[in-house]
């Protein structure tokens, strides 16, 4: 399993063409699927550095967004003319196209092989978060993590021990 930032405030790969900008979205690639949590504000953000980063949003086949706030779920419309047809994980009730189909989540649900959601944990704003299972652990994936970490990894914790990210660029 792969993960890529490919929207933040700040930029790793400075000598990329990337743009930074308010707001999170990180693409997970697995085996089998390529699965996008959050789309950032802006969806010319998002989308150039996705072709930056050589990510075809026509590969996307699921996408997650972890709570309604602009800076997590503003870029999904303008993907939505972008990508295929694909499954679309979020607490709303709502798909801005008919080629996103919605599962409005409210319990943990399995995702995909190794990836579940939390289902809504309550917050100043509801959210849901992506646990990941690696060999080691779990991992965690946030996005503003609006109802505490604590609520968060106790959640996550019934799918394993949490692993610690040694290294984190910025
Ligand atoms: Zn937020």
């Amino acid at each position: 399993m792969k993960l890529t930032i490919v929207y933040d405030n700040e930029i790793y790969k400075r000598e990329m063409d990337l743009r930074s900008d308010w707001g999170f979205s990180c693409l997970i690639n697995t085996e089998d699927e390529t699965i996008l949590f959050d789309t950032g504000g802006d969806g010319n953000v998002l989308l150039n550095n996705m072709r930056v980063l050589d990510v075809n949003p026509k590969d996307i086949s699921k996408i997650v967004i972890s709570h309604e706030h602009y800076d997590h779920n503003g870029g999904l419309k303008m993907l939505s003319l972008f990508v295929g047809d694909a499954d679309l994980f979020r607490l709303d009730n709502t798909s801005p196209s008919e080629n996103l189909h919605l599962f409005s989540i409210s319990s943990p649900y399995k995702i995909a092989d190794g990836i579940f959601t939390t289902g809504r944990l309550r917050g100043t704003i509801d959210e849901q978060s992506l646990i990941l299972k690696g060999e080691k652990g779990i991992y965690v994936l946030v996005g503003c993590s609006h109802p505490g970490v604590v609520q968060i990894l106790n959640a996550a914790r019934k799918y394993g021990n949490c692993c610690r990210i040694d290294r984190w660029f910025s």
